[in-house]
């Protein structure tokens, strides 16, 4: 406690020194010059005022001095944690620069039609001696940083260039599409419509082929600039899915006014076999004439229970885990050789 405290008021100190300085030496070097350019022409009281500046001045540099030569605390003073995380918004930084992430690919399928209608694609970080950090941790830490504009155009064109391989390879299939998550930070940036459209055309993919998900709390803080660029994407036709429905703050009076085609129901629902709700979101959805992705779908048994209750679009490890591109393209290319998905052998749908 002791130390903390000591290390904040040291880390004060600094900042204090180094706002300090930086007016200080300028005015100094401004005195200066008056001090011995104008003397001669200066008054009594000019002189005198001069004086008291140059006075004050170097008083203020010797308490900026004796600041700074106060003892730094030990090194110890940041927790092994606190070191970790500096390290690795440290190497996040690198990351980024030398765009060391990669993504996967996890199926949506729709049970009515025995297809895959698209992908989601989920980043993926591999770290040279960490090994596979999670999205769910660097993806924040993007955020923190401000990485996140960077780092999101790169996953959203590295998506769209590989939906556009895909469509080429395998264009005899139904379009296919890609989803791809935007983080709430992004949706301030005024400039993402257009980086979209860039991408989008570069890669010859049609808007409604791209679908961005975005949870809830982006849209229930109602900041003016996301619901603006949320309603722009809509107009050039990409489609807007709700990520984790049910699990934030959601202020239902607001949801039909919302710019958005899809809820996917987050995947705690499953995973707690809260079929009630799960059936109450579903038929809010179609009254609100949303389509409804399920999240989580881990077994037969929780795919008949959403399949009773009308649910047809499910993703989830029953399906398949999230995949590499090369494994997309041979789920891909069975499927065409099958005519339907491939389901793990357990189930026969009707
Ligand atoms: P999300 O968008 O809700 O993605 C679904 C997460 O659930 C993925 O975790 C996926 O691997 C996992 N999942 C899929 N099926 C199952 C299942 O049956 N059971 C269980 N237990 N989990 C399943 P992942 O890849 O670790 O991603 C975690 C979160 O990180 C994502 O949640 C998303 O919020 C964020 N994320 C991932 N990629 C990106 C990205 O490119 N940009 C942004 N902004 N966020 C991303
Ligand atoms: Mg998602
Ligand atoms: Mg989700």
């Amino acid at each position: 406690m002791l130390e903390s405290s000591t290390h904040l008021t040291h880390d004060k100190s600094l900042l204090f020194c180094h706002e300090l300085r930086t007016p200080l030496t300028s005015i100094q070097g401004a005195l200066k010059l008056l001090g011995y350019q104008h003397l001669d022409t200066l008054s009594e009281d000019a002189k005198n005022l001069l004086t008291i500046a140059i006075n004050n001045a170097e008083r203020l540099n010797r308490l900026a001095n004796t600041l700074e030569m106060q003892p730094s605390p030990p090194m110890t003073v940041l927790s092994p944690s606190k070191l970790e995380h500096l390290q690795l918004e440290n190497d996040l930084h690198q990351a980024v620069e030398k765009e060391e992430f990669s993504l996967l690919y996890q199926p949506i399928v729709c049970l009515q039609t025995a297809q895959i209608i698209g992908f989601e694609a989920l980043a993926r970080w591999h770290h040279n001696t960490r090994g596979e950090i999670s999205p769910e941790i660097f993806i924040p830490l993007a955020e923190k940083t401000d990485l996140i504009y960077d780092l999101g155009l790169f996953l959203l064109s590295e998506a769209c260039r590989q939906l556009g391989r895909w469509q080429n390879n395998l264009s005899s299939q139904s379009p296919l599409n890609v989803s791809v998550n935007l983080s709430a930070a992004q949706l301030r940036n005024s400039g993402l419509v257009d980086q979209i459209k860039k991408i989008l055309v570069e890669n010859r993919i049609a808007p409604n082929n791209l679908k961005l998900e975005i949870t809830e709390s982006v849209l229930i803080k109602n900041e003016h600039i996301a619901l603006k660029i949320l309603t722009e994407l809509r107009c050039l036709g990409v489609q807007i899915y709700i990520d984790d429905f049910g699990t934030g703050y959601s202020s239902l009076g607001r949801l039909q006014e919302l710019p958005f085609d899809t809820l996917k129901i987050d995947q705690s629902f499953v995973r707690n076999k809260n079929w009630i709700m799960s059936e109450a979101i579903l038929m809010l959805a179609q009254r609100l004439s949303l389509d409804v992705i399920v999240e989580g779908v881990e077994s037969l048994e929780d795919l008949i229970n959403l399949q009773k209750l009308g649910c047809q679009k499910m993703q989830g490890y029953f399906f398949s885990r999230p995949i590499d591109a090369k494994g997309v393209a041979s789920m891909l290319a069975q499927q065409l050789t099958e005519g339907k998905f491939s389901f793990p052998r357990k189930l026969t749908l009707e």
